[in-house]
C-alpha cells in the first residue's frame, strides 16, 4: 500500500484564496501586527512570510523588528499600544523570544481578542472549555486538512506525540471536540509504539527525525507529521520515516504538508479576530 499524500500546500493556497475573498466581503481594513526579537534568521524568514502572505490576503500588516538586547518593558509598551489601537486586529509575537524575556508574561499581555497565535491563556482556556475563539494555527491548520479529505474522527483512536502548548494540547483538545479517543504522548511515555499501533490518526510533533518507524504505524492509518526538522545534510524533515508512505492510507509529506497551512490559519484568525472584535465593538457602540 502506499499512501495518499496530503498536498498542504494546495490546500493552504485555497484556504489563502478564501480569505482573501472573505477579507474582501468584510468589506474593512484588516491589520496584522507582528513582532520579532533578536536576529534568529529563520524567525526574520517565517515573519517575512508571514507579511507577504498577508499582503497576498488584502491583509495589512506592520513589522516591528527589535535587536536581541531589547528590554522587555519595551516590547510590553508596544504590545500595549497595539492591544489600544483600534486599527490593528492582531498581535503576533514571534517566538523564541530572548532568554532575559520572560515569555509567557510577554504572550499574556497581547489582547486575548488579537492574540491571532491563540497561545494567550484565555483563548488556550476557551478552547479547553470546549468555546474555542482564536485556536493556534497549526493544530487548526490539520483539522482542516483532515475534514478536506472526509476523515472520520468519532470514536476513532487518536494519538499525539508531543505535548506542546502550542502544537500536541491544542491538536489533542481540538480531536477531542470530534469525538475521537485522543491519547497524548510525550517523552515519558513507556513504549510509545505500543500506542502508537492503535492509533487510527497519528499526529507526530516532537522535532526528532525518524522518531516514527513503519513498525510503528497501524496499516492504512492517517499520519500527520507537524515536525521541521534539519537532518545532516540541512533538508527538511519530519518525525515521520518517509517508509511509512507505504504502511500509511493518508499521510502529510516534510515539506509541503502541515508546514504551509499554519500561514494560511494565521490569516484566517486574523480576519476571524477583526471580524468579533469589530462586531462587539458595533455592539458597544450602539
Ligand atoms: P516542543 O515544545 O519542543 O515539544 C516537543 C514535544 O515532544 C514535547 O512534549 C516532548 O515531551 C515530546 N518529546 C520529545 N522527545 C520525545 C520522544 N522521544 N518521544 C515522545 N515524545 C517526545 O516542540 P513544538 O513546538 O511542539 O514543535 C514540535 C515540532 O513541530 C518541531 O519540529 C517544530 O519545528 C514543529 N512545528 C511545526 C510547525 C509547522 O508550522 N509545521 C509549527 C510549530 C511547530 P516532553 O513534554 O515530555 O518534553
Amino acid at each position: 500500500m502506499t499512501a495518499v499524500r496530503i498536498d498542504g500546500k494546495a490546500l493552504a493556497e485555497k484556504v489563502r484564496a478564501q480569505v482573501a475573498d472573505d477579507v474582501r466581503a468584510f468589506g474593512e481594513p484588516v491589520c496584522l501586527a507582528t513582532i520579532l526579537v533578536g536576529d534568529d534568521p529563520a524567525s526574520h524568514v517565517y515573519v517575512g512570510s508571514k507579511h507577504k502572505a498577508s499582503h497576498e490576503a488584502r491583509i495589512e500588516s506592520r513589522d516591528h523588528r527589535f535587536p536581541a538586547d531589547t528590554s522587555e518593558s519595551e516590547i510590553l509598551d508596544l504590545i500595549a499600544e497595539l492591544n489600544a489601537d483600534d486599527a490593528v486586529d492582531g498581535i503576533l509575537v514571534q517566538l523564541p523570544l530572548p532568554e532575559h524575556m520572560d515569555e509567557p508574561k510577554v504572550l499574556r499581555a497581547v489582547d486575548p481578542e488579537k492574540d491571532v497565535d491563540g497561545f494567550h491563556v484565555i483563548n488556550a482556556g476557551l478552547l479547553y472549555l470546549g468555546e474555542p475563539h482564536l485556536v493556534p494555527a497549526t493544530p487548526s491548520g490539520v483539522m482542516v486538512m483532515l475534514a478536506e479529505h472526509g476523515i472520520e474522527l468519532k470514536g476513532k483512536e487518536a494519538v499525539v506525540i508531543g505535548r506542546s502548548e502550542i502544537v500536541g494540547k491544542p491538536m489533542a483538545m481540538l480531536l477531542l471536540a470530534e469525538h475521537a479517543t485522543v491519547t497524548i504522548c510525550h517523552s515519558r511515555t513507556v513504549d510509545l509504539a505500543a500506542h502508537t499501533r492503535r492509533a487510527d490518526i497519528l499526529v507526530a510533533a516532537v522535532g526528532r527525525a525518524g522518531l516514527v518507524t513503519p513498525d510503528m504505524v497501524k496499516p492504512g492509518a492517517v499520519v500527520i507529521d507537524v515536525a521541521m526538522n534539519r537532518n545532516a545534510d540541512g533538508k527538511l524533515v519530519g518525525d515521520v520515516d518517509p517508509a511509512v508512505f507505504d504502511v500509511a492510507g493518508l499521510m502529510t509529506p516534510v515539506p509541503g504538508g502541515v508546514g504551509p497551512m499554519t500561514i494560511a490559519m494565521l490569516l484566517r484568525n486574523t480576519l476571524t479576530a477583526a471580524q468579533q472584535r469589530r462586531s462587539q465593538v458595533a455592539v458597544r457602540g450602539s
